[in-house]
């Protein structure tokens, strides 16, 4: 059997960082396998980007179609019968009494990485990758390293097996993540994360920007759109 520190699982949602986090796997480790969660999302957008994304990945970069292994879809819709977010509810992106955005899903975070890394002890694989980032986000508290490093001290005690988790977004803003991109994939890749990825929370992918597709307005279409233009800006 293979060392399963030679093979990772990436949390692939279907958005820009992910998708970039998929990338960034693809250059380091022998085999690559993706996980992706319904969790009654507002908009299936995102998920039904998840397909294309990977399969025009493996269209355009032979050299990664060969390491990329399976997909995985898994069920976490019960994340909305715990209550009302802006994520999972047609409701307003407005602040909470707590300070964080009610784009916050409580526990998502926390649950995604337990599901990938229990998946990850059936496939044989040692490494979990997500694109949590402490930079630009507002900040969630599961995005946090000290979140991440204290979830897999949970996953190796709980699992009894030697998982690790990388965040290689954790301190880049996303012009940051869009200049990874193209040393990773080159403007091939640049290309593929600005057709097929989606980031907006409003689910619209009507009018195709500069910056790949969106509403133009809610908070991720905005970060998206300024860190596009930094990017731009700075080359
Ligand atoms: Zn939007």
């Amino acid at each position: 059997m293979s060392d399963p520190l030679s093979s990772a699982l990436v949390l692939f949602s279907g958005g820009q960082d992910s998708a970039t986090c998929l990338a960034w796997a693809l250059e380091r480790y022998d085999r690559v396998e993706t996980i992706g969660f319904d969790y009654g999302q507002r908009h299936a957008v995102e998920l039904a980007c998840r397909p294309r994304f990977l399969s025009a990945l493996r269209a355009a970069l032979p050299a990664w179609d060969a390491r990329l292994g399976e997909d995985h879809v898994v069920d976490a819709s019960v994340l909305k019968s715990l209550g009302q977010t802006a994520m999972t509810h047609d409701v307003e992106i407005r602040m909470t009494d707590a300070g964080l955005p009610n784009t916050f899903v409580p526990g998502r975070n926390l649950l995604f990485l337990t599901l990938a890394g229990a998946l990850a002890v059936r496939r044989g694989i040692g490494v979990l990758v997500g694109g949590m980032c402490e930079t630009d986000y507002s900040g969630y508290p599961d995005c946090r390293l000290e979140t991440i490093r204290a979830q897999q001290e949970t996953l190796r005690l709980g699992l009894g097996a030697d998982i690790r988790i990388e965040t290689p977004l954790m301190y880049l803003d996303k012009a940051a993540t869009w200049q990874r991109a193209r040393e990773l994939g080159g403007d091939v890749l640049v290309g593929l994360i600005l057709e097929e990825t989606h980031t907006c929370y409003l689910g619209e992918r009507g009018e195709r920007h500069a910056w790949g597709y969106g509403c133009g307005t809610c908070p991720a279409c905005e970060l998206r759109a300024a860190g596009w233009q930094r990017w731009q800006d700075a080359a």
